[in-house]
């Protein structure tokens, strides 16, 4: 087949670009290269220079290389910087979507998958507002980690919206225009070419650091958990979601909560580093907890993680070793 991987050039992406490659699929990668290298991508896999926010070059690609399937990660992914902007991030992770569903419809794809994300659409669960009003109609009590494709969405911050909207009109298209679709909420991924901003770039920024021994921050008190998953598993979700026959949406993570401590404790294992971490205030409205239940994946895509997190970090230290020695 024919795929369309956009934020091809990005961390996740070009973890999909290989992995598409080596099961013999003709890959084709769009990118506005904001945070994402045209060096992440194998030098045989055809990069597009371009905006998702910009119709009319997505569509000279479409009408350059009629993509049989779409792997959209093309996406703005900082929650902090979406609290400040919301504007741009709309209308790239809106908007840029929706460009992207105009141009699937519009050329029969057979496929839309769509990359979401766990820890923002559930939020922490627990909402005041929602608690007190169920409280009082007695209605079923505010959903708690691991949580599953069934507890209700609840995000917290601009990014979560975006991508839970999005998630809205995928199914909207499906329903009206009969394009498939998976939808794969991932928890916290990590491993080798993470920008050090990204969603999830904890293990990133803790391995640079104590590899270039130098001070390390927790924000809190390091016991927030969340469900970290490795890069080459993600991208072998999109892969059997691609090649499965089911529409719906699942989630992607290990299914296990890991504090912040035991990652920096890990990671501090495997550099060898002896100096302790300073502590700072927990940034307002972060989530204390979240990790997911992906038991839905394994029973309907056959999916399940198969890298468990020592494995994982050891990966991601190793590749950082020799882009610190590289660079
Ligand atoms: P990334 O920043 O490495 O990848 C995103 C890519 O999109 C980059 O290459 C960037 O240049 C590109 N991009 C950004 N804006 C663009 C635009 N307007 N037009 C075209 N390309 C644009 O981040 P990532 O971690 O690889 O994230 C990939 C996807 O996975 C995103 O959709 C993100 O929301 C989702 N996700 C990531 C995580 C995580 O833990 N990293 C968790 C949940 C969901």
């Amino acid at each position: 087949m024919k795929i369309l991987v956009t934020g091809g050039a990005g961390f996740i992406g070009s973890h999909i670009v290989r992995w598409l490659g080596k099961a013999g699929h003709d890959v084709i990668a769009a990118d506005s290269l904001r945070t994402g290298k045209r060096t992440n991508l194998p030098p045989d896999v055809p990069l597009y220079e371009v905006d998702i926010r910009d119709h009319d070059g997505l569509a000279e690609l479409f009408a350059a290389e009629r993509p049989q399937a779409v792997l959209h990660q093309a996406a703005l992914a900082n929650v902090r910087e979406s609290m400040e902007d919301p504007i741009t991030y709309a209308e790239v992770n809106v908007i840029g979507t929706l460009n992207l569903l105009e141009l699937a419809k519009d050329y029969n794809c057979a496929k839309f998958v769509f990359a979401s994300t766990g820890g923002a659409v559930y939020g922490e669960g627990k909402s005041p507002i929602l608690a007190l009003d169920e409280s009082e109609e007695g209605g079923p009590p505010p959903p708690e980690p691991p949580f599953t494709e069934e507890s209700r969405p609840q995000p917290k911050d601009n990014y979560g919206a975006n991508k839970l909207g999005c998630e809205h009109y995928i199914e909207l298209y499906y329903q009206n225009y009969d394009l498939p679709y998976v939808i794969l909420r991932y928890a916290n991924v990590y491993g080798p070419r993470q920008d050090v901003k990204g969603e999830a770039g904890v293990v990133a920024i803790f391995a640079g650091a104590m590899l270039a021994d130098h001070a390390t921050r927790i924000t809190g008190d390091g016991r927030q958990k969340r469900d970290f998953i490795y890069v080459d598993d993600v991208a072998r979700a999109n892969l059997m979601a691609l090649n499965s026959e089911v529409t719906g949406t699942y989630n992607v993570g290990t299914g296990l909560p890991t504090d912040i401590n035991t990652v920096y404790r890990l990671l501090a294992d495997l550099t060898e580093y002896r100096r302790s971490p300073s502590y700072m205030p927990r940034p307002a409205g972060e989530v204390l907890a979240t990790w997911l239940d992906c038991s839905k994946a394994g029973k309907e895509l056959g999916w399940e993680a198969d890298v468990d997190l020592r494995e994982g970090l050891r990966r991601t230290v190793e590749w950082a070793r020799t882009t610190s020695v590289n660079a």
